[in-house]
């Protein structure tokens, strides 16, 4: 049975989240089981308590609040030290637990604070390694270039919610093409998106906006039919100025669904990068999540994308997929080292309830997924790449990261863009979040508004995404004219 997580007093989510550094698959419980083993985090106005119960004995330590306003970061590294030293595991990346630690160093330097500073948040406050503190700090770096936003920027993101087949660790909406009922969907779910996307370009107009990257996501675009893909970049060019764009980037994910005609079409309509996911170039651990191609498929679909004139070619790779070793990682790394894409993504296997992977694999996979990132960090910058974006998820193996490999030169702009959250992203389609940027924003700041999730919802409410658009525009309308301070807003009555 999975550890029991219990949070008493005013002990919340971060030290759940700390918890989970440990024991990801640990079981929130409101008491104690008798037997069992446990992790209590209690908050109270005189005592912060952080308890193990495991294997039969029990180690616990206590402090009294030192203030009210730091009592939740005193419990969180009350609660680390006794795991760390319960466990004797460190994770990498500390105590910090968000999703853009690059983020962070990019508004630790708009704070003003120095880089003497910087470092002594990561590596003292948070416990980060130096190691992960540099790989950070080397990508903010990096950004700065691209960091610069004028005030009416966005970039547009369509999703297609079909793949041809479900991977076993996929979390994301999609649905597979096979199923009938899918099938009947995917007409109306690309002419929905077409109107969607007219009504974005009407926005985008009215606000006075500027297009800087589109990127076609999923899901696999490209498991759509040639006939519904070319309405899709046929629309699309219609209503976007495609040659003017920074960046125009299509998921080509799946070698099962990408063939030379879709090849073409993109590069026809305008792709400026696409991607193509082999994940793994072990033929056993493919069959082992759920694809139904060959390594050699992914192979054969890179050449024949180099062949249709694709000058830019991204490949995800995915560390600590069940049934993969450390070296056969490395295997697949150097298989796509060799093969010389321009962008290299290495994700590390996040696990969510969606997934049909049984959770305890996340402990037989701990150990062996740390030995393939480090082989990550030194195969990669020794074949000429360096890293230009990062993010983490909740619920990933060792609470490790995601990075993005470059040849210098070809650093993916939409992932920097929307990771970092530099401009306004404008989605369309199920599952979609449109993110409302204001200019010189703070991560706090910013407003998401979101599609519905499934595409039959999608397809019901159209609604909702008309809603987004009007949002949207009021949004760019409070820019221009902010509210003075001082006077009421809608959400502050005037009161006698
Ligand atoms: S191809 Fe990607 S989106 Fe589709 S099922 Fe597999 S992991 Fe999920």
């Amino acid at each position: 049975m999975s550890i029991q997580l219990i949070l008493q007093g005013a002990a919340g989510y971060e030290a759940e989240n700390i918890m989970r550094l440990f024991f990801p698959a640990g079981r929130r419980a409101a008491t104690a089981d008798a037997q069992g083993d446990l992790v209590l985090a209690l908050a109270g106005p005189h005592a912060l308590l952080a308890l193990v119960r495991m294997d039969g004995r029990t180690v616990w330590q206590a402090q009294a609040p030192a203030a009210h306003d730091t009592a939740e970061y005193d419990l969180c590294r009350l609660l680390y030290a006794l795991l760390q030293s319960v466990t004797g595991r460190r994770p990498p990346w500390g105590m910090l637990t968000g999703v853009r630690p690059v983020r962070l160093i990019h508004d630790l330097r708009a704070e003003g604070a120095g880089e003497d500073a910087i470092r002594a948040r990561f590596v003292d406050h948070y416990d980060c390694t130096p190691e992960k503190f540099q790989l950070a700090k080397d990508i903010a770096d990096l950004q700065r270039l691209f960091l610069q936003a004028n005030g009416r920027d966005c970039s547009v993101y369509i999703g297609i919610p079909f793949c041809p087949s479900r991977c076993s660790y996929c979390s994301f909406v999609s649905r597979a093409v096979g199923e009938k009922q899918v099938q009947a969907l995917i007409g109306p779910y690309v002419d929905r998106l077409c109107a969607e996307l007219t009504a974005i370009r009407q926005t985008v107009d009215a606000c006075g906006l500027r297009v800087r990257t589109v990127y076609i996501g999923g899901g696999t675009p490209t498991s759509l039919d040639a006939a519904r893909l070319e309405q899709l970049l046929r629309h699309i060019a219609a209503a976007f100025a495609v040659p003017a764009l920074e960046e125009y980037t299509v998921e080509a994910g799946r070698p099962d669904c990408t063939d030379a005609e879709k090849l073409r079409l993109l590069k026809q309509y305008g792709a400026t990068r696409i991607s193509i996911n082999p994940q793994t170039f072990s033929d056993t651990v493919l069959q082992t999540i759920g694809r139904r191609h060959t390594a050699q498929d992914v192979v054969d679909c890179y050449r024949a994308a180099r062949a249709a004139g694709h000058a830019c070619i991204n490949m995800d790779l995915i560390a600590g997929l069940p049934g993969d070793t450390v070296a056969g990682f490395c295997q697949s790394l150097q298989t796509a080292i060799d093969l010389a894409p321009e962008n290299i993504t290495v994700h590390t296997l996040t696990l969510k309830r969606a997934s049909d992977l049984v959770v305890e694999q996340r402990t037989a996979l701990y150990d062996d997924v740390a030995a393939m990132t480090a082989a990550e960090m030194r195969l990669l910058p020794a074949a000429g790449y360096r890293p230009y974006y990062l993010y983490r998820q909740k619920g990933t193996l060792q609470n490790l990261e995601n990075i993005g490999w470059c040849r210098p030169g070809h650093e993916g702009l939409y992932n920097i863009y929307m990771m970092e959250e530099v401009h306004t992203i404008l989605a369309a389609g199920a599952g979609s979040c449109t993110k409302l940027v204001p200019p010189g924003a703070r991560r706090g700041r910013i407003r998401r508004l979101y599609n519905c999730k499934y595409p039959q919802e999608y397809l019901a409410r159209p609604d909702t995404a008309e809603k987004t658009q009007q949002e949207t525009r009021e949004f760019y309308a409070e820019q221009e004219h902010p509210q003075a301070p001082g006077q009421p807003g809608p959400d502050q009555p005037c009161r006698p």
